[in-house]
């Protein structure tokens, strides 16, 4: 033992390192910086650890494991403290492990969604480390010492908040928003503070209902009662946050610096420096995506979830969790207050309104005052699409009687590009993409033709020729939104003409002026995919015109149809917001379907409520609880060996209610070189689905199959 052992035995710590795919690990304290406070150390603290040749961040689990546990001469000594970010409390270390659990991840995996790159950088940690020298300071010094800056000007005052500038008129909340904002005020506990019996308020209001409002004037409130609370506000998308952002400031009398944003399209050093003042509490609103839901805030005390039914809150990527979810698992482990809001409830969340978990307020008006778009359905079966191949005479008079009247038409047609496929009339041969197992899309930019790759990306100039029979002619199928626009042009001459999708409107600044521009009412014609569905007021739009829906109706996933329907609702919901000619007209073969039949009725939770019984007869969820396995390899063979083994030994062990489906390729079968297939579990109970999985796990690792991909609570099943 080295002659500079401190007098006390010291303990070993356990500590979880902030990398993915790793866990937890012991680590010793260096004999010689062994003072009094760092025996201190508490279970939540940050450390700089070495891991293999690197240099990692890491926070203690247990600060006083027994030694003896572990290989003494294994361990290795812990370089130094990290004090940038505050120690986690014990519920935070909880919800983290739980997080880890729960999506059968490691809690490496999630504190490296939790912590952003930018402050776990080796060099910042190395220069934490380094006792500081008044000369030079690194950035993350810097970084500090602007946010002691603004802690010293901390408590700020609350007084200000109170009474709105003058220079903002404030709406005058409808009588049915009042309403609302009561019931809620009772079901989250605001009038009896010290009761913790808050139960989660589900707002479920029509497009252009107000809910917005509503969340802020709850918002309020919650700070009559705590003024330092932090409030978390999630948004699904990126694009939402900085038209919300400068309403939330007005409406909250909130000064700039009170906010911060997070979301996964700053920079590495914004988002650090956004994080920073939230983890920090020196921001009281925090708005952001669903990563935002990791940030370990101080005094958090209630969540916001807006358009709570939107795919998006479940990620996608190496820890598939559910921020929608987990925000309702938060709230019920940290006694915060929790609202969600949509026009289109997720099943999920209908099931739990239904049981009486959450208390449904609801909004049936909009809030302007102005009667809801008129549906008319457009029956393909009787009319023939007489203008341009993809306009029925009905469409097309309306197209022309809105222009008249000065105001905007919406086109939704939600295809990218400007033709599907590119294929050989004589032989049938189409233009696939080398790399994914789909076909090309026939792009135009400016006066080239493109074909570009939805899945993978990559761009390639179209075939001459077939390359199979060598016909001379290749020609474009189908329709997307590109030619819809030439088509346009054509019979509306003339007429202003703004198209609207990820290759016009790409860049958060495009998009953000591209809006700005809508926002003007003059007759025009806007051609738009699913990017212009969600959140965005326009004023002057009066016709919304929904094209080709029907392939949509007809998807084998089986939260299609709830993902159609909110779409459609949300589409219609753009028209009309203030005036009472608007209509929405949905060319279709199929006028009765019960989808369509659900969007023109008054309530659009009874459509909701008989695809939710649905699911009840099929034990899907919320009634039933899937996994999925995936895995991708360079080869078919490879991928299919692989699972097939797993499959069969998994059947062998018989788990025990737990139903376990054949593996099957996923949609796309390729993408980018790699093979993609999957395993689908499935089990009435929870308990039985997590035994199969663990089960299926052990057989797994037992393989030596590395890369499994579990997805807990998936969003489709291919
Ligand atoms: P939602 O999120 O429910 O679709 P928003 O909160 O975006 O609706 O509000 C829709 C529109 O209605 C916005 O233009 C908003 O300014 C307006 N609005 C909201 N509340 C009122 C009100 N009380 N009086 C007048 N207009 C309102
Ligand atoms: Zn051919
Ligand atoms: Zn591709």
């Amino acid at each position: 033992m080295s002659p500079l052992a401190p007098p006390c035995e010291p303990k070993v710590l356990s500590v979880a390192v902030v990398a993915p795919g790793l866990g937890e690990f012991d680590y010793d304290w260096p004999p010689q910086i062994l003072t009094e406070r760092d025996l201190e150390v508490r279970s939540g603290d940050w450390l700089v650890v070495p891991f293999a040749k690197r240099v990692l961040l890491a926070v203690v689990i247990h600060s006083n494991k027994e030694p003896g546990d572990s290989d003494r001469f294994k361990r290795r000594q812990v370089l130094g403290r990290f004090t940038a970010i505050p120690s986690l409390t014990k519920p935070q270390i909880e919800f983290l492990t739980f997080i880890a659990s729960y999506y059968r991840s490691s809690l490496g995996s999630v504190l490296s969604m939790v912590i952003p790159a930018w402050l776990r950088s080796s060099k910042n940690l190395l220069a934490s480390c380094e006792p500081e020298t008044a000369t030079a300071k690194s950035p993350l010094q810097k970084l500090l010492q602007k946010y002691a800056a603004d802690l010293l000007r901390q408590p700020k005052e609350t007084g200000s908040r109170a009474d709105p500038p003058s220079s903002v008129h404030p709406l005058l909340l409808t009588a049915e928003q009042q309403q609302a904002i009561e019931i809620a005020t009772d079901s989250l506990g605001f009038r009896e503070p010290c009761k913790n019996h808050a139960k989660p308020v589900y707002l479920q209001g029509v497009t252009g209902s107000g809910k917005t409002l509503v969340y802020v004037e709850l918002i309020k409130r919650l700070w009559q009662i705590n003024p330092e609370a932090q409030v978390l506000y999630l948004v699904p998308e990126i694009a939402l946050t900085p038209v919300l952002k400068s309403r939330l400031l007005d409406a909250l009398s909130l000064e700039p610096e009170a906010l911060s944003i997070l979301h996964s399209g700053m920079t590495d050093r914004q988002r650090a420096s956004s994080w920073m003042q939230a983890v920090h509490g020196v921001t009281q609103l925090i708005l952001g995506t669903r990563l935002s839901l990791m940030t370990p805030l101080p005094r958090l005390a209630m969540i916001v979830v807006d358009e709570e039914h939107d795919s998006s809150y479940k990620s996608q990527d190496s820890v598939r969790y559910s921020a929608r979810d987990l925000a309702a698992y938060l709230a019920s482990q940290q006694s915060l207050r929790l609202v969600m809001g949509s026009a289109t409830p997720s099943l999920e969340s209908l099931a739990q309104i239904e049981k009486g978990r959450y208390r449904l307020v609801r909004l049936l008006k909009q809030a302007t005052g102005a009667p809801r778009a008129a549906l008319v359905m457009v029956n393909l079966n009787k009319e023939r699409m007489a203008c341009a191949g993809v306009l029925t005479d009905t469409v097309h008079k309306a197209v022309e009687e809105t222009l008249g009247r000065g105001r905007q038409v919406l086109f939704f047609l939600n295809r990218r590009g400007y033709a599907p496929l590119l294929s050989c009339p004589s032989c049938g041969w189409t233009q696939g993409c080398e790399h994914c197992s789909v076909s090309m899309v026939l792009h135009k930019k400016t006066r080239q033709w493109q074909m570009i790759c939805h899945h993978c990306g990559i761009v390639k100039k179209p075939q001459p020729r077939c390359p199979s029979c060598g016909a001379a002619e290749l020609t474009g199928q189908g329709f997307g939104i590109q030619s819809l626009e030439e088509q346009l042009a054509a019979v509306f001459p003339g007429v202003a003409l703004t198209r609207v999708d990820s290759d016009s409107a790409g860049t958060m600044e495009k998009m953000t002026q591209m809006l700005k521009q809508l926002q003007q009412p003059k007759p025009e014609i806007i051609l738009a995919t699913q990017i212009l569905a969600k959140g965005h007021d326009l004023p002057g739009l009066s016709t919304v015109v929904v094209l080709d829906v029907d392939a949509q109706l007809l998807s084998p996933e089986f939260r299609a149809p709830e993902w159609l329907f909110s779409t459609l609702l949300q589409v219609s919901g753009r028209a009309g917001r203030h005036e009472d000619q608007a209509r929405v007209f949905l060319q279709t073969r199929y006028p009765t379907h019960p989808l369509f039949q659900g969007l023109k009725g008054d309530d659009p939770a009874s459509y909701l409520h008989a695809l939710l019984e649905e699911r009840r007869q099929a034990l899907l969820p919320p009634y039933g609880h899937i996994a999925a396995l995936r895995m991708t390899a360079r080869t078919e063979l490879a991928v299919q060996d692989q699972f097939n083994r797993l499959y069969e030994a998994l059947v062998q062990s018989k788990p025990a209610d737990c139903q376990v489906h054949r593996p099957s390729p996923s949609y796309p079968e390729k993408r980018a070189n790699q093979y993609r297939w999957h395993m689908v579990l499935e089990s009435s109970r929870r308990g039985p689905l997590n035994a199969g999985l663990e089960l299926a796990l052990a057989i797994a690792q037992a393989q030596g199959l590395r890369d499994l991909i579990i997805d807990v609570d998936p969003l489709g099943l291919s």
